[in-house]
């Protein structure tokens, strides 16, 4: 098969605050395989788990560069050989994604059926879409709800917590939203801002306000204070930047009641389906979540939609100058194209601003 890939800059309509810092802008990497005439397509962005665990762009390149000589070695349909051979040199997870994407919606486009009839998943099950309104301060958080308000009914709002200012300023934001929000289904995602203390207080404060469950309240370094939170947490807890994998999943298991899986973190969506059985084996909410990927990888993981239990993939909303065409908002629900494969349109790219 032959690879090719480019850099994309996708900006933001409103830049996101979280607990550690703001993003206005990516740069993204497409990657493309080519064989028997079909195209597949696979996205790689980078994220940060922590101030000090992060997946550069610029380190994904790389990779891209080193390996593409060797994959291009097999053909798509050698999905085992292709694995094994990531595994030995150890490639990081979203350069994985991007492949095992692109590998998927080779197979899709092959046998001329979206993946979701693939996996035979019925869209009825597909749950309802939040939007996700950044750290800021409550008159930003009602002008930023207003805004999603004009692209579609707001189905569940996700609140991102932990603002370095302390807990109050948290809760200002809460209380803002729920004035022109009152009964709109809440979450609320902390990125590890907290203490367990805070974090414990806040359970209990955010559970008088309906918000549904809490996401990564602690540090991936706070592992260790997930077990007492578990217990005097009123509200369910869930994590997503301490579980990557199947292994982490087993791990904290005992001490959650959600993960929030994302494809850059699993390295595709082969080890999406790993981590769906697993929670689901051991009785655990499942969520999908993104972090600045565009269409593509968010078409991906909507093809798995009817999987979840919760969607937190609304990163591509917030583009404008996404340079692809795929998964629709409907009726509050984010529906897979009825096409082979991911079903996703290059429609090209107008901003040439590459911040790598
Ligand atoms: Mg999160």
């Amino acid at each position: 098969m032959q690879i090719s890939w480019e850099l994309f800059t996708v900006n933001k309509r409103f830049p996101l605050t979280i607990s550690r810092g703001t993003t206005a802008a990516s740069t993204n990497i497409w990657l493309r395989i080519e064989a028997d005439g079909i195209s597949g397509w696979g996205e790689a962005s980078g994220f940060s788990l922590s101030s000090v665990q992060k997946y550069q762009t610029a380190a994904i390149l790389t990779e891209l560069k080193t390996i593409s000589s060797q994959l291009e070695q097999f053909h798509p349909w050698e999905r085992q050989k292709i694995s094994q051979f990531l595994t030995s040199i150890s490639i990081s997870s979203p350069t994985r994604a991007a492949i095992d994407v692109a590998l998927y919606d080779w197979l899709g486009q092959s046998l001329a059926i979206p993946l979701w009839r693939l996996w035979g998943l019925d869209l009825e099950k597909i749950p309802q879409l939040s939007v996700t309104i950044g750290i800021s301060k409550p008159e930003i958080a009602q002008a930023r709800l207003k805004n999603w308000q004009k692209i579609l009914d707001i189905p569940i709002i996700k609140l991102k917590m932990g603002n370095p200012e302390g807990i109050e300023a948290d809760k200002a934001m809460l209380l803002a939203i729920r004035e022109l929000a009152p009964t709109t289904p809440i979450t609320v995602d902390a990125n590890g801002g907290w203490n367990q203390q805070e974090a414990i207080a806040m359970s209990h404060w955010l559970a008088s306000f309906g918000v549904q469950y809490l996401e990564q309240p602690l540090s991936i370094e706070a592992e260790s204070d997930l077990a007492k939170l578990h217990q005097e947490s009123p509200l369910p807890i869930f994590v997503d930047e301490s579980c990557r994998n199947s292994q982490d999943l087993l791990r904290l298991a005992p001490h959650i009641d959600g993960v929030n899986l994302k494809l850059m973190k699993a390295g595709g969506l082969t080890e999406i389906l790993n981590l769906i059985e697993i929670g689901r084996t051991l009785g655990k909410k499942i969520m999908y979540g993104c972090y600045s990927d565009s269409s593509l990888a968010n078409t991906a993981m909507s093809h798995l939609a009817p999987l979840a239990d919760y969607l937190d993939l609304d990163s591509h909303l917030n583009l404008i100058d996404d340079p692809f065409i795929g998964a629709t908002v409907q009726s509050g629900k984010l529906i897979p194209p009825d096409l082979p494969g991911l079903g996703v349109k290059y429609r090209g790219n107008q901003t040439v601003k590459y911040s790598i």
